[in-house]
């Protein structure tokens, strides 16, 4: 029993303690495993490689070893799956207090984890417990003498800045969409070590988890995104950015006015004080690209914005622009790409 957590191993834990090892923490949804848990596993293998180590993945809460098996497929060697009845749905104490029992365990030199709503919850816990740095929302993570080098967005992403570790331990949470994902290999195969944790004394009970809208893929996750601003005007409005993102694939996106004007929920919100993407193309429609909404699509692979006013700053931060009302070209824009996609 540790710090309240009594862990029956089911499985032969991993006997690799050599320092160099890094630990990553994937994550699961219904049981299926992240895209960016995949990215940061491919990360993983390619930094324990450097650093004449290994990649080590482990994967909390129910049904995780068909998760953890799927690792395998991306060159992990091992991976441990913590199960047990405490640890559906997550809870932030929960998973830190078997994560740190894991930690404890096994000494990695590194822990990774993605910069999502749980990996910036047990992260932080992890990095106070080890008193060791923590280099948040990383775009690039290298080695650099035997360490860890993160490079990191600042000021509201005006500036990247590298950080290195003093400590010995070095923990970072990676933006999702910043590493290439590698082809999955089936031949490969992890060892998956399972352990059964209880946990005990934690204080909060999670009543009802709300489903953000059905079938949209997370705005963090998302390759393509369509966001829509206030030049909206109203949620029926939204139906042509909706239109758009349906023909793309896109997740839908919006500014906090669009989201402050009633248009659209909260969780679609993006900027300072609503998601960080990082997409492959960002569409900003209606959008006038004030600094808290730069800062929070500043690094999309491509962006295209659509606004009225030929003056208006997203212009300087589009590698795209169109000048012209959006209640005209947006119809168009999709109509056209509806005829190239024979949809
Ligand atoms: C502490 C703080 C935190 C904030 N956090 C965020 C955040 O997380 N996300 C965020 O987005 N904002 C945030 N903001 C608000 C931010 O400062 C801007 O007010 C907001 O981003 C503006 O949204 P917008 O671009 O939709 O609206 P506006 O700035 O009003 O721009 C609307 C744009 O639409 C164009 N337009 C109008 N009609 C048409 C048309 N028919 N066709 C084409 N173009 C048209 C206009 O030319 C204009 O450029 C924050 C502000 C503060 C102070």
């Amino acid at each position: 029993m540790i710090n309240g957590i009594a862990t029956a191993p089911t499985g032969p834990r991993n006997d690799n303690k050599k320092m160099g090892n890094i630990l990553f923490i994937a994550e699961t949804e219904e049981g299926k495993l992240k895209t960016y848990s995949k990215e940061l596993a491919c990360k993983a293998v390619e930094l324990a490689s450097q650093i004449g180590g290994e990649a080590h993945g482990v994967v909390v809460g129910k049904n995780g070893t068909a998760a953890a098996e799927e690792l395998g497929q991306y060159g992990v060697a091992n991976v441990t799956a913590i199960d047990g009845p405490d640890l559906e749905p997550y809870r932030g104490d929960a998973y830190a207090k078997v994560l740190w029992d894991f930690v404890q365990d096994f000494k990695p030199q590194i822990i990774l984890a993605t910069a999502s709503n749980n990996g910036k919850d047990i992260l932080p816990r992890l990095a106070t417990k080890l008193k060791a740095g923590l280099a948040t929302d990383c775009v690039e993570l290298t080695i650099a003498g035997g360490k860890l080098k993160a490079r990191r967005p600042i000021f509201s992403g005006k500036a990247l800045i590298d950080v290195t570790f003093s400590s010995e331990a070095q923990l970072a949470s990676a933006r999702p969409n910043s590493f290439p994902l590698k082809a999955a290999d089936a031949s490969k195969k992890a060892k998956v070590n399972k352990i059964a944790a209880t946990v005990e004394n934690i204080g909060v009970t999670v009543k009802e988890v709300k489903q953000s809208e059905k079938g949209m893929k997370d705005l963090t996750e998302a390759e393509i995104i369509v966001a829509g601003g206030r030049a909206l005007g109203s949620g029926e409005n939204f139906k042509i950015i909706r239109d758009l993102a349906e023909v793309l694939g896109a997740t839908v996106g919006a500014s906090r006015a669009a989201v402050d004007a009633g248009y659209i929920s909260h969780d679609h919100q993006v900027g300072q004080t609503g998601k960080t993407v990082n997409p492959k193309l960002y569409i900003a429609c209606g959008i006038s690209g004030a600094i808290q909404h730069l800062a929070g699509m500043r690094t999309a692979r491509v962006i295209v914005a659509i606004n009225k006013d030929a003056d208006a700053p997203i212009f300087a931060k589009a590698d795209y622009g169109l000048v012209g009302d959006l209640f005209v070209l947006l119809p168009i824009l999709t109509q056209k790409l509806k005829a190239l996609f024979g949809k």
